[in-house]
């Protein structure tokens, strides 16, 4: 018997987090990094929201609560959805989560059986397809290509809905991409949607990045197009646009009132309660009038990044990057540097086992990262299946102009050092076991 059971095998993680290791190994080397491979707004909490917070622990308001979250919360979810996507869903339908991201699984445990199919964005968070494995299901990812803006069509969805698909998730604005689906695009994949797929399946709509918008683009939900809201999980949450990622504050709107006693279920099986002082924070975020503000500024901050990284990165050897409408991230195609650089011949000849471990953008990340102190993620974090090929990094724009400046300069003269490279890998191949490529 092992220790551990069958089913953490196959687990999968955020590399994100996991890359913590590899930066903190160069800095113990006393390098100086530069991270951008952080998913979190470089921003701080607003203090109208922390003194809600701090204010409901001196009142006492410190205990377990509603599982479900508290009435107050839950209400001013539902008014905010109704504001932002025009429909009316009743606070029995919204449950509060510990951030954003327990309702993907919370999702895939109550919707989809062992061998049902799964539909979702690649390159995409790479937990919906941690969890879709982990469930049993089937992965069908819907690939994304940057000639066209990382959008998808109803005929691309057309194509992967079988008798099989049970869940079809949908993520805008999109983590790593920056993609964001238009009106129109929504309005044809719901209309797909009615038209080929049973009342029983279901959507789940990430709309974590629903503040971060760019080009004055307003937030479009599929959940406001006719049928939409009786199939839709819509879940959403606090850490990206009120910059609270530390807080767990998420929440989830689903079609019946059933389906979020099952969520309230899995809530007390797990965790019992998101912490009540921490909802009523929440709850201000959405109803103080001082938030919108606030939010803007960070948004507007973010844009003129974004404006500056773009032609910046484009204007680095072998580099192609598109525009992102939303989210904080860049994703650009990096196969010309790697060309250059010769990693697909190092990547080549690498053991298979070795091979199976990594990707050329990923030897590229690790380039950059131990040689040039620049932390970035690879395409194979946002997705595995059909990674093969496709050398793009995703680097995020929550760091200080001043960083961004210095982290593309570093990139640019990454570009040029093929012998650098070469000797990185050597260096590395004789490490043998303990290598970063072994
Ligand atoms: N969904 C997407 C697309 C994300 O990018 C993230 C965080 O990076 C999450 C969900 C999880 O958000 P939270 O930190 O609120 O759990």
């Amino acid at each position: 018997m092992a220790v551990i059971a069958r089913r953490i095998s196959h687990l999968g993680t955020e590399n994100a987090f996991k890359l913590g290791d590899d930066i903190q190994r160069c800095l113990d080397r006393g390098m100086d990094v530069i991270r951008f491979n952080l998913g979190a707004p470089d921003f701080r909490s607003a203090p109208h929201l922390n003194r809600v917070a701090s204010d409901a622990l001196d009142a006492g308001r410190s205990g377990y609560c509603d599982p479900a979250g508290i009435l107050p919360f839950r209400q001013a979810i539902a008014a905010h959805v109704t504001r932002t996507r025009g429909v009316e869903a009743g606070p029995d339908r919204v449950v509060v989560t510990p951030g954003a991201k327990p309702p993907i699984g919370y999702t895939l445990q109550t919707y989809v059986d062992e061998g049902d199919e799964v539909i979702y964005p690649s390159p995409g968070f790479p937990i919906y397809e941690s969890w879709v494995r982990f469930v049993g299901a089937v992965p069908v990812p819907l690939h994304l290509s940057d000639d066209r803006d990382f959008a998808f069509n109803a005929d691309d969805l057309s194509t992967l809905i079988t008798e099989r698909t049970k869940l079809i998730i949908l993520c805008s604005p999109s983590n790593p991409t920056g993609g964001v689906l238009s009106r129109d695009e929504l309005a044809g994949i719901a209309a797909l949607i009615r038209e080929r797929c049973r009342p029983d399946i279901r959507i789940y709509s990430d709309e974590i990045y629903e503040q971060i918008l760019f080009d004055g683009l307003e937030h479009e939900s599929i959940v406001s197009h006719p049928g939409m809201e009786e199939r839709t999980v819509l879940a959403s949450g606090h850490s990206k646009g009120f910059a609270m990622t530390g807080w767990r504050l998420g929440w989830a709107v689903l079609p019946t009132a059933e389906e979020a006693a099952v969520f309230k279920r899995i809530n007390i099986n797990i965790m019992s309660c998101v912490p009540p002082f921490l909802q009523e924070a929440g709850v201000a975020a959405y109803e103080d009038p001082a938030s919108a503000g606030v939010v803007r500024a960070m948004v507007d901050e973010f844009e003129r990044r974004r404006d500056w990284i773009v032609p910046a990165l484009n204007a680095v050897p072998g580099v192609r990057c598109r525009t992102p409408k939303g989210a904080f991230y860049v994703f650009p195609d990096v196969s010309r540097m790697c060309e250059s650089l010769g990693v697909g011949e190092a990547y080549a000849a690498l053991p298979a086992g070795a091979r199976s471990r990594t990707t050329p953008a990923g030897m590229l990340q690790m380039f950059l990262l131990y040689r040039y102190g620049v932390a970035t993620m690879d395409r194979a974090s946002f997705g595995r299946i059909g990674a093969e090929g496709q050398d793009f990094l995703r680097l995020s724009i929550a760091n200080s102009m001043d960083d961004i400046r210095r982290g593309v300069a570093r990139i640019g003269a990454a570009a040029e050092d093929a012998a650098g490279f070469a000797g990185f890998v050597a260096e590395e191949a004789a490490r043998g076991d303990e290598g970063l490529f072994a």
